[in-house]
């Protein structure tokens, strides 16, 4: 069975005096008028070839790349073979060996340093594409994705040289060639991610593109291209899963640094098993966003709406199960519904957008039928009563009641602007259920009292725990997972030790 698309027309909330005035505006066609981001600026090739060695290398294969909010093709991306895998991967040996390890560490920072300015200056343009690329809101793209991937490089270009002062005493060198793979939903933030610390640290880089959102990884090529980087030390390709796999089993890749599902997470540690490849692993989530009774509560709906429906919920951290206090969960459900109904869903291009495009039409079919199961199981589905545009891929910002905890909406992740409502009484049993699952990657408190923050934040099983706060990044702070979430931390110096190897 598929669910029916349920309205929120018609049903009775009693409102308080902002709301009334909100729905006055809607009922009078108050509306948001648009205000599209300009594209005029923008500079896309309509054919992009693997950068390798500095080069512009061609491929025998080429796919197309689509804007998920419009279906219409953007440009075709090179796919790579393993026999381009094997070039990308000798290049940056070659490049290793002859240049990069030569050049000394005041050297390298400048490098960075350079990479990161030179996308400050294109900042704009790396925003439009990031959106039409992935159907990300441009405010998001524009405010967080941009800025947070400059402010990793920067922030790594300071380390580059000073690492004897972030390990002092110990004996370190750079791993050699690292393999980097990552995923759909922030691509240029996690290419920063990894590429940064692995440049600041002394590594070369063969680096792939998730499959639907290729593009900006290619203008950071151009970037790279324009800081006069020496040949062969970042490669950057596109392609699927089997590129993927041939970085991860190529003999010359010593670490391997991979964001994207536990399902093919468990593939890459099984396939380097018996290796002494390094790797890093940054997998799924299904975080606990908790909020207590004496939590201020209008914050905490921001932090809820915020936790879940940021990116379309595209987000590993996502705060996708919400444990609220029983003696509010009342209250917490009817402001939800009210914040739901303002949330603009639409165009990713348009600054008023707060919720754009779902990725792609495997991803809407993977959480349509996650849903499905949601409704199949007896939980109750609220969705938001927005228009939808009516090409391109689109999911109403959603949330359940009636959650049991073996309901696999509350156990499985949906990577969508879904969340599942669940209840609790007492502290223990909201560490419990927070816990009561297979990840454990980040998780949210909300409360007025800091000895409850202390006391569930050392209990809950969560590589990142915000409080009174949701989705926070900084480059200096590490991130990463318990249990199936994965292991090793990217962010500040605990990133670094992930592209060092250490002679005890
Ligand atoms: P999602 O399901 O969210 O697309 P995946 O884990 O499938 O996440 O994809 C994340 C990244 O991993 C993508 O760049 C994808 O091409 C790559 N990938 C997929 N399968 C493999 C594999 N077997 N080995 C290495 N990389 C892979």
């Amino acid at each position: 069975m598929t669910f029916k698309e349920k309205s929120a027309s018609g049903k009775k909330l009693s409102l308080n005096g902002d709301e009334r005035s909100h729905s006055t505006q809607k009922k009078q066609g108050w509306e948001y008028s648009a205000s599209p981001e300009s594209t005029d600026h923008i500079q896309l090739r309509k054919k992009y070839d693997l950068f390798i060695g500095g080069q512009w290398v061609k491929a025998a294969k080429y796919f197309p790349t689509i804007n998920p909010a419009t279906e219409e093709k953007i440009a075709l991306a090179a796919f790579a073979s393993n026999s381009d895998v094997n070039k990308a991967v000798l290049s940056a040996k070659r490049a290793y060996e002859k240049v990069w390890s030569k050049v000394s560490p005041k050297e390298r920072a400048k490098y960075i340093f350079r990479i990161a300015r030179i996308m400050q200056e294109k900042a704009r343009e790396f925003a439009v594409i990031e959106s039409m690329d992935g159907g990300k809101p441009i405010k998001e793209s524009k405010g967080i994705d941009v800025p947070l991937s400059i402010a990793h490089f920067f922030y790594y270009a300071g380390w580059a040289d000073k690492l004897q002062f972030a390990f002092p005493g110990k004996k370190f060198l750079p791993v050699g060639v690292v393999g980097q793979i990552i995923p759909w939903n922030f691509p240029l933030l996690m290419a920063a991610w990894k590429i940064a610390p692995a440049l600041a640290c002394g590594n070369t880089v063969v680096i792939k593109s998730a499959e639907t959102t290729p593009l900006t990884l290619y203008k950071l090529a151009e970037v790279i291209e324009e800081a006069e980087l020496p040949a062969g030390v970042v490669n950057i390709i596109s392609g699927a899963g089997e590129t993927g796999a041939a970085i991860v089993n190529h003999p010359e890749v010593k670490k391997i640094a991979f964001t994207g599902s536990t399902e093919v997470g468990k593939i890459i540690l099984r396939s380097i098993a018996g290796t002494d490849k390094k790797v890093t692993l940054e997998l799924g989530g299904k975080a606990a966003n908790i909020i207590f009774e004496d939590a201020p509560i209008d914050q905490a709906i921001e932090g809820i709406i915020n936790g879940i429906y940021f990116n379309q919920g595209h987000v590993c951290c996502a705060g996708s199960r919400l444990l609220v206090q029983e003696s509010i969960k009342d209250t917490v459900v009817k402001k939800l519904k009210y914040r739901l109904r303002s949330l603009k869903v639409g165009d990713p291009l348009d600054k008023n957008t707060d919720v754009g495009a779902i990725n792609s039409k495997e991803q809407l079919k993977k959480i349509k039928e996650l849903v499905s199961s949601g409704v199949d199981e007896g939980c109750t589905l609220y969705q938001s009563d927005c228009t939808l545009p009516e090409r391109g891929f689109w999911f109403r910002p959603s949330f359940f009641t009636n959650v049991a905890q073996s309901n696999r909406i509350a156990r499985e992740e949906i990577f969508g602007p879904v969340l599942s409502i669940m209840t609790f009484r007492t502290p223990k049993e909201a560490i419990e259920k927070a816990n009561n699952t297979q990840y454990g990657l980040s998780a949210g408190i909300w409360t007025d009292k800091g000895s409850k923050i202390f006391k569930m934040a050392g209990d809950i099983k969560a590589g990142v725990v915000w409080s009174n706060t949701f989705n926070k990044f900084n480059p200096a702070s590490p991130f990463g997972g318990y249990k199936e979430s994965g292991f090793g931390r990217e962010g500040g110096l605990h990133g670094l030790k992930e592209y060092l190897s250490f002679n005890e």
